[in-house]
């Protein structure tokens, strides 16, 4: 599944938001495919269309998309050199899809910061040079290890070329998500971690969430990365509370969505993602998929055997299947259709594959 490696300075309250995470992890249960380490939690992508599909279909159960957040032991200065922590760190964050900084923003002096005083903005520097570091690392390991392999023909030079490129960015301590012309294909396999998607999640005090003026001040200073505003420590609390109090807690502080909500959501654009649905009597779910994939390629999700054996798609979009309110409305209406292997899925597209086992 989908995995966000989320980072930031010690006291930021990375652990307080992440225990508000794997609280949430009851809802893993729900897959059971999905093995929860102690540091992963899981965010369900909120989707208002999964509770009306299901009422459409009386569906016994809902399985919307996870997004799952991994726990990364944390940075401070330094960490790029300490082998010991680093390598254990950097094998983690690796193989990670995205990544959230934890950036602290809250004033509470009765929490030390690291430095000594709460500042966003060289907290991030801090962070963002350390990512750098850790990826200069990596390229100079494997430059080393390409000249030899390039020598005997075990790789190809475009390999080399492109590393040692990326080497000479990173060297003037830029990450290489700032690089629009470097194609890196060639090097994926070294999972560069500041060539990942780049999330900040700014742990604000919970009266600065209605305050637009600041939450813009803080969004400006790093976009075009997306930045998501949460408290915290209010998120543990929301997440302790049954749903419509949590709703009413969430409303008192000038919220519609709760944090854990915004992150899931903005992580799953963040990646380029969106989601497909099936629906039935047993459950409607939502499947993750990449902007831009094809009717088989989404088959593949539920099962390889479905790509393989992929005959066609019978779709029909959310918006007319609620208009018509039934499937076999939908057809009489004309609003299924048939699709081949070459359609392109929209997200919300209701699916049902037929195929070849
Ligand atoms: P970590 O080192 O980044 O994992 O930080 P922790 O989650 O352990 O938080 C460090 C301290 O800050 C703890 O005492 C938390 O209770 C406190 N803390 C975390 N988030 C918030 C917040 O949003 N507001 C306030 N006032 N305190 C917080």
């Amino acid at each position: 599944a989908l995995t966000i490696a989320i980072v930031g300075l010690p006291n930021v309250g990375k652990s307080t938001l992440f225990n508000a995470l794997t609280k949430n992890s009851v809802l893993a249960a729900n897959y059971p495919f999905a093995t929860i380490e102690p540091n992963v939690g899981i965010v369900n992508l909120p989707d208002a269309r999964l509770a009306k599909l299901a009422e459409v279909f009386g569906s016994e159960r809902i399985l919307p998309a996870p997004v799952s957040f991994v726990d990364i032991a944390g940075i401070v200065k330094g960490a790029s050199e300490g082998e010991g922590l680093g390598n254990k760190f950097l094998a983690n964050i690796r193989e990670a899809d995205a990544i959230a900084q934890v950036v602290r923003a809250f004033s509470d002096e009765d929490v030390v910061h690291v430095d000594g005083k709460v500042n966003p903005a060289s907290d991030m520097e801090t962070i963002n040079t350390e990512l750098v570091l850790a990826d200069l690392q990596t390229v100079e390991k494997a430059i080393e290890r390409y000249e030899k392999e390039v020598k005997t023909k075990r790789t190809e030079p475009i390999v080399l070329e492109t590393a040692k490129a990326a080497r000479d960015w990173l060297n003037e301590g830029k990450p290489l998500s700032a690089n629009t012309k470097l194609d890196l294909e060639p090097i994926r396999e070294l999972g560069l971690l500041t060539a990942k998607p780049f999330i900040y999640v700014f742990n604000v005090d919970e009266d600065v969430l209605g305050d637009k003026a600041k939450l813009d001040e803080l969004a400006a200073l790093v976009a075009p990365a997306k930045a998501v505003f949460l408290d915290a420590k209010l998120e543990s609390e929301l997440i302790e509370l049954e749903p419509d109090e949590a709703a009413e807690l969430l409303a008192s502080t000038g919220q519609e969505e709760s944090g854990l909500d915004q992150l899931a959501r903005i992580g799953f654009a963040t990646l380029g993602l969106q989601t497909y649905l099936t629906a039935g009597p047993k459950e409607t779910r939502a499947w993750t998929i990449p902007q831009g994939a094809k009717a088989p390629q989404a088959a593949g999700v539920i099962h390889t055997d479905f790509e393989k054996g992929f005959i066609k798609a019978e779709v029909i979009s959310f918006e007319d299947l609620m208009e018509t309110g039934s499937v076999a409305e939908a057809r009489a209406k004309g609003k299924a259709r048939m699709e081949g292997k070459d359609y392109v899925m929209q997200d919300g597209d209701v699916v049902e594959f037929r195929f070849n086992v």
